[in-house]
């Protein structure tokens, strides 16, 4: 049984025209069956250049549930998922994608597990739709995320999830700009749940998270929750090391015991390569965390509002600010 209480669903929109009506009535239908208190449906128009932004403000005009923010170009899906949450003011809060790959109908579940003692529940899809490869290589991520940083990751889920109003405060509050947001969630610690689902096929428009954005998303996580990309260095360089001593421990018994001269170019060439190569590797992973702590110190916006229910708001620039995104 699901106590009356208030709910908010962030949904970060992209140039979603075609589903978003579906969408929309999809959502209120399964929050209206949950018999809540209150209720609050936040769009945020990623800079999309389709119908999208009239749909949301047409919704929010007519009904008083539907919260429409704009921001003030493309930031991207987690950035747009951010400015959602700072604006959204359930008591659970909900995060769920506009092209409805993913069921509003999960709701139920998700809130009844919620508030059976789980500060975080996440969707968990038993059949995702994704192509072989990108299947494959998510997994892989995940395993290799699970071995090298201290969050026990999960394997098939996503941003679909519902938390506490205190976990989404807290996740507002780390003022990381690498932000991977089930790790968050997951870095917060509490009682986490799974509701298990088939994920459905997109049903319009095409995917906006490219190649390009997963790897990104993808390096940003490695980078971010785990520091042993710069320890790899100093394994290489103690492989290194020893191959050296081994080496010299050789030319010195070929030299004195044996009597032979070692000549050899390719050897020379050989480590001198390896050792380049090697020290070229250590320089970019340097790189890599020298280039987020840069981001990071130049404190830019996350994201920045543009307009609140259809109108240029002052209030939403200060709060923008106010939650350091
Ligand atoms: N999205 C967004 N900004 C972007 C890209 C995507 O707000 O720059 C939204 C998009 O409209 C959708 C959600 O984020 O609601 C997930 O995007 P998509 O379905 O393209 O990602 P995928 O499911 O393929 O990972
Ligand atoms: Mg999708």
């Amino acid at each position: 049984m699901i106590p009356a209480r208030t709910v908010s669903v962030v949904t970060p929109v992209y140039n979603e025209a075609d589903t978003l009506e579906r969408f929309y009535q999809r959502t209120r239908g399964a929050l209206e069956r949950c018999g809540l208190q209150g209720f609050e449906l936040v769009f945020v128009d990623d800079g999309s250049t389709d119908a999208t932004p009239r749909l949301i403000e047409r919704f929010a005009a007519a009904d008083p549930a539907v919260k429409s923010l704009t921001l003030s170009r493309n930031f991207g899906h987690h950035p747009a998922v951010f400015a959602g949450l700072a604006f959204a003011s359930g008591e659970a809060v909900i995060i769920l994608d506009a092209d409805l790959q993913d069921p509003p109908e999960l709701i139920p579940e998700l809130l009844a597990a919620h508030w059976d003692g789980c500060e975080l529940v996440f969707a968990r899809r038993t059949d995702s739709q994704d192509a072989v490869v990108l299947k494959a290589l998510k997994y892989a991520f995940r395993w290799l995320m699970r071995k090298i940083s201290a969050i026990d990751f999960p394997h098939h889920v996503g941003v679909y999830s519902v938390m506490s109003r205190s976990l989404k405060e807290l996740l507002l509050s780390m003022p990381e700009r690498e932000r991977y947001l089930v790790a968050m969630q997951l870095y917060l610690g509490f009682r986490v749940g799974f509701v298990d689902y088939a994920r459905d096929r997109r049903q319009g428009g095409a995917s906006k998270q490219d190649w390009g954005r997963l790897v990104r998303l993808g390096m940003n996580s490695l980078f971010a929750y785990s520091s042993l990309p710069l320890r790899c260095s100093m394994f290489a360089g103690f492989l290194c090391l020893l191959a050296t001593v081994a080496a010299l421990a050789y030319i010195l018994y070929a030299k004195l015991v044996l009597k032979i001269a070692i000549t050899g170019w390719a050897s020379v060439m050989t480590a001198i390569l390896g050792m380049g190569a090697i020290q070229l590797l250590s320089l970019w992973v340097i790189g890599e965390y020298v280039d987020r702590i840069f981001e990071n110190t130049k404190g830019r916006p996350y994201f920045i509002v543009w307009k609140q229910a259809g109108r240029p708001g002052i209030d939403s620039a200060r709060r923008t600010t106010a939650v350091r995104s």
